[in-house]
């Protein structure tokens, strides 16, 4: 197929996501627990979004015509890798359905998909529409299943050319070696995080505050981009551990289709079970508990706003990935001191930077060892920002024209020229 005839499957695809928002939204929402609000205008347009970038790239990518030290034509061709496997995680299906699926078909591949085991419905929806735009059976196969049974024989397929992994870090081990032991495959790693939100002395308090609540409580807590870790100058402590108290406290919870509500119940019981282990942590190992700590009411996985003020570094809630909704808010001196302890972790996906000083900020973007910082802002990932991980946090990079690289594989073909004058 041409790359013209897949973007306009692609393109054909967005229109139908857009026509069909409302059912997407409910799905997404039936299987995770996410405020049916966020899933309608935030997820599912994004999703269109993101499908819109890729098809716009289908008919954009070729190779280059290279000098050479001789008589010689050569050329690159940028070609599809060929099959390609991805397995997905439960927080947010459609997203990352658009994060893989995009680049994957605008480059020429043909996909087996595994969505997580929890949320398996919209990536199946989706793919219907997409076989109702056009595509041709075989091209994306979605499959639901199991991690060890269904996503590890992809990783360690020997007719799999590439593997692309969103999920734990611990997972992306097993399935790095998978990958590696069996025909070597190239893989890209989108894995955990425990994300510093630092806020200066010369911060505007208030927005940094709604920010940071937002940074952590975003999704029930379960991002992996999360701001847990929110280091606060000690000059705006105070104010800053009372406004969030306040703000956790307003926090709307309950059932995620009624209008208004902010947050809904945790993915699963096995999350759910594990944020309330956590907490009881945070309050055994000294930490100040300020508000939650607990489930809200006797049904559903429902856990009030935690917020957490004296948090020390050593703690279990500082250095574990909760993925729940619980802040853990950290005192700090001076801008090498913050640094230092923010940088201390084996996770590197995202940092979010509070200042209105420009060589503060400056000093901050370069010195954490971060995929991105966001400065003055959080969450903001539009189609073509490459988003992805230093250290445990993954390698490679999604979205963007970044992602295109994931893809493709570079061919260099050389010819003689036969009348050398014409070099
Ligand atoms: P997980 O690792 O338990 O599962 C992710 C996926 O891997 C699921 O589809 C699961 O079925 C599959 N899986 C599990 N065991 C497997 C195995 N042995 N072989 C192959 N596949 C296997 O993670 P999760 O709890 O579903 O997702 C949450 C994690 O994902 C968090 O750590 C979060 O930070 C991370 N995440 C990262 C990004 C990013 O862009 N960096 C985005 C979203 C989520």
């Amino acid at each position: 197929m041409t790359a013209y005839e897949r973007q306009r499957i692609v393109l054909r695809f967005a229109d139908l996501i857009e026509k069909h928002n409302d059912e997407l939204a409910a799905l997404e929402t039936w299987d995770s627990g996410k405020p049916y609000e966020q899933s309608a205008k935030v997820e599912v347009p994004m999703l269109t979004r993101l499908m819109r970038y890729y098809a716009g790239w289908a008919d954009k990518i070729h190779g280059l015509t290279v000098p050479a030290d001789g008589p010689y034509h050569v050329q690159t061709l940028h070609e599809p890798i060929g099959v390609v496997g991805q397995v997905t995680p439960w927080n947010f299906p459609l997203l990352m359905f658009a994060w893989k699926v995009g680049p994957a078909l605008a480059c020429g591949n043909t996909i087996v998909l595994k969505t997580a085991e929890q949320t398996p419905l919209s990536a199946l929806f989706a793919a219907n529409l997409l076989h109702e735009a056009g595509l041709p059976p075989g091209v994306l196969n979605v499959i639901s299943g199991f991690g060890p049974t269904a996503g590890a024989p992809l990783a360690s397929h020997m007719d799999v050319d590439k593997f692309a992994f969103t999920g734990s870090t611990k997972t992306g081990q097993v399935v790095h070696e998978l990958a590696s032991r069996s025909n070597l495959k190239p893989v890209t790693m989108e894995l955990g995080g425990k994300s510093p939100f630092i806020v200066c002395e010369d911060a505007d308090i208030d927005k940094a505050v709604e920010l940071a609540h937002s940074a952590l409580f975003f999704n029930q807590g379960q991002c992996c981009c999360a701001g847990s870790r929110t280091f606060v100058h000690e000059r705006v402590y105070d104010e800053f551990v009372e406004k969030s108290k306040a703000r956790a406290l307003k926090r709307a919870v309950g059932d995620p289709f009624l209008k208004g509500i902010e947050q809904g119940p945790q993915v699963s019981n096995a999350q759910f079970e594990k944020i309330l282990e956590y907490i009881k942590s945070g309050i055994e190992s000294g930490a100040t508990l300020e508000s939650g700590g607990e489930r809200l009411g006797n049904k559903g996985y429902y856990i009030k706003p935690t917020v957490f003020s004296n948090v020390k570094d050593d703690m279990l809630i500082a250095k574990d990935e909760i993925f729940g909704p619980v802040q853990s808010i950290f005192k700090y001196k001076d801008l090498d001191e913050v640094i230092r302890r923010a940088n201390a972790t084996l996770f590197g996906l995202a940092a979010g930077v509070f200042t209105e000083n420009l060589d503060t900020a400056n000093t901050l973007t370069r010195a954490l060892r971060v995929g991105t910082v966001w400065v003055n802002c959080y969450n903001i990932f539009d189609a073509a920002i490459p988003v992805g991980g230093y250290k445990m946090s993954g390698h490679g990079r999604e979205k963007g024209i970044y992602s295109l690289e994931n893809y493709l594989q570079v061919k260099a073909v050389v010819t003689p020229l036969k009348n050398p004058a014409w070099l």
